[in-house]
């Protein structure tokens, strides 16, 4: 029987979406018998591959480059998971959403600078101007809400889809089980 393809990345994120998904620990040697990993923090590989299953997002589109690799996910990518609070809502980073980046800028590189204040020009990220949640950007398949979400949530998720069926993450988490 050939494995599913499986991706994750990270976009504006603080990889604890990640952490929780090695904390399903044993389980991963059962996911591992019928996934193959084919992009990742784990994987060594820079372009985001073709013909993927399932790719977990974790993290909210904050930058340029975010919004092409979002795009590129979508395009190659059978099903879309936003994976954690960050992807689902904006969470975190999407607090700077309440003031205009330049003034995040001056604040990060010179308000708060007590040596040579200076805000770089090159080599940063071009921010957009409102860091947004995944699925404002693409069609998602589902959301496992959660800041992290459980490993057990995860494993649940993963499981499911895997028997191509689209989980009720919410039915999942409100009983805890
Ligand atoms: Fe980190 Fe929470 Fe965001 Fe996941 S949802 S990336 S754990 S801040």
């Amino acid at each position: 029987m050939s494995k599913a393809r499986l991706a994750t990345i990270w976009l504006e994120g603080c990889s604890g979406c990640h952490m929780s998904f090695l904390d399903m620990d044993e389980r991963l040697i059962d996911l591992a018998e019928s996934v193959e990993i084919v992009f990742g923090p784990y994987v060594d590989l820079k372009e985001f591959p073709k013909n993927v299953d399932i790719t977990l997002v974790e993290g909210a589109v904050a930058t340029e480059e975010d919004l092409k690799k979002i795009r590129e996910i979508r395009e190659n990518s059978k099903l879309v998971v936003a994976f954690g609070d960050c992807a689902v809502t904006g969470n975190v980073p999407a607090m700077r959403n309440q003031f205009p980046v330049k003034d995040v800028f001056q604040r990060a590189y010179e308000n708060n600078v007590t040596e040579k204040p200076l805000t770089p020009t090159e080599d940063i990220p071009a921010l957009l101007e409102r860091v947004r949640p995944v699925h404002e950007i693409i069609n998602v398949d589902l959301h496992i809400p959660g800041c992290p979400p459980s490993a057990d949530t995860i494993f649940f998720a993963v499981s499911e889809l895997l028997e191509g069926r689209i989980p009720d993450i919410n039915e999942k988490t409100r009983f805890g089980k």
